[in-house]
Formats: structure tokens, C-alpha cells, sequence
């Protein structure tokens, strides 16, 4: 199984290695054609608003918007959900694929020292998984295609519609792969 991991800036490499443990071949996407006979891609975290600027620059807005909505199976962690959205709160623009439907609020958590870490329970997940919460998004309003997985206060921190994850903490960070396999099982269901 070819893991696309979407490599233009943030934290790409432990999606890699976190896509490698869970038994893919990691395969870095900076280029469209680098998306060509993928069966999973992750859009790592690390600063959405950058993200969505080389990305525009690299001419790879729309064919990742033709991949994912082809059914590729798309996980994105914190900056890689914000910029998998339709919409954040701000009144800022900023470059979003507009695949997941969903209204995010970046840093709804408070900014660095308000970052923190929590066992979280996850549907579809067995047992908690260990949260690291990085300037998280949370998200604000889901649309009627999106399933909510799990909450922090009342407020949804990882979503799914249909071969789209989105999770506003970081599995990547912490050796545990049950997220990526499950992007993974999605194949074939879409
Ligand atoms: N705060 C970042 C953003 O808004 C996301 C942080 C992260 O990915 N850890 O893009």
C-alpha cells in the first residue's frame, strides 16, 4: 500500500514513519504527479496558512481536490484538518481545500502554553489513545455528511466523512498507528 504523505512543510516525516509502522510504503507528495497510484494520503500539522500557500504554489490545490474527491482515503492532523476545511472562524482568508465539511476555529485551545496532552476515547478506535494537542484547532459546526468520532469539552476533535479523517491532535507524535490503519481500512469502502 503507497502512504502519500503531503510534504511541503510541517510534520511530514513522523506521518512517514508513523505510515511505515502501520505496514505502507510512505511516499512524499510535494509534486501532482507524486499523487498518481496512492491509496492513502496524510496532510501532516504544522502551520495550515503555509501549507495552503505552497500548495497553491505548486500548482497541487486541485489535484488533490480531484484525488480526495475521487475517494482517495485522506487523514489530516491539526494544520492538515484546518486545511482539509471548508471554512475557519476567522475573517482571515486562507488557502482551504474545502473537502471536509466542516467549520474550524484555529487555536481554540489558546496559544503554545495552552498546548496539552489527554487520553481521549476515539469511535472505531479500541481503547484510549494518548492526545497531543499542538495550537489545536477545534471545530466549530459539522455539516449533515460528517460523523463526529470524538470530542474535547463539548467540542469535536476528530471527524469523518466518508474516506476523509481529520483529527485535531497529533498521532504521529506518539508511535501509535491505529489511526493510520485505519485510514488504511477505509480502502475499498468508497
Ligand atoms: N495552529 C496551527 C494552524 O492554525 C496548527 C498547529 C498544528 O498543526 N500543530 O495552522
Amino acid at each position: 500500500m503507497r502512504f502519500g504523505v503531503l510534504a511541503l512543510q510541517g510534520d511530514f516525516r513522523e506521518h512517514a514513519a508513523t505510515a511505515a509502522a502501520a505496514g505502507a510504503e510512505p511516499v512524499l507528495v510535494r509534486l501532482p504527479g507524486d499523487l498518481a497510484g496512492l491509496d492513502a494520503l496524510a496532510i501532516p500539522g504544522g502551520e495550515s496558512t503555509t501549507i495552503g500557500r505552497l500548495a497553491d504554489r505548486y500548482g497541487l490545490v486541485e489535484p488533490l481536490r480531484r484525488a480526495i474527491g475521487a475517494g482517495l482515503p485522506t487523514l489530516g492532523t491539526c494544520a492538515g484538518m484546518i486545511f482539509l476545511a471548508s471554512g475557519t472562524t476567522s475573517d482571515r482568508p486562507q488557502v482551504q481545500l474545502g473537502m471536509l465539511d466542516v467549520v474550524v476555529h484555529r487555536n481554540a485551545f489558546g496559544s503554545q502554553v495552552s498546548s496539552f496532552e489527554t487520553d481521549l476515547d476515539v469511535i472505531g478506535i479500541a481503547g484510549p489513545m494518548h492526545a497531543v494537542f499542538i495550537r489545536a484547532p477545534w471545530i466549530d459546526s459539522v455539516g449533515p455528511g460528517v460523523e463526529v468520532l470524538a470530542e474535547v469539552d463539548g467540542h469535536p476533535v476528530v471527524v469523518r466523512q466518508e474516506n476523509i479523517l481529520a483529527t485535531s491532535f497529533h498521532p504521529e507524535l506518539t508511535g501509535d498507528d491505529r489511526i493510520h490503519r485505519l485510514l488504511l481500512q477505509i480502502r475499498g469502502r468508497v
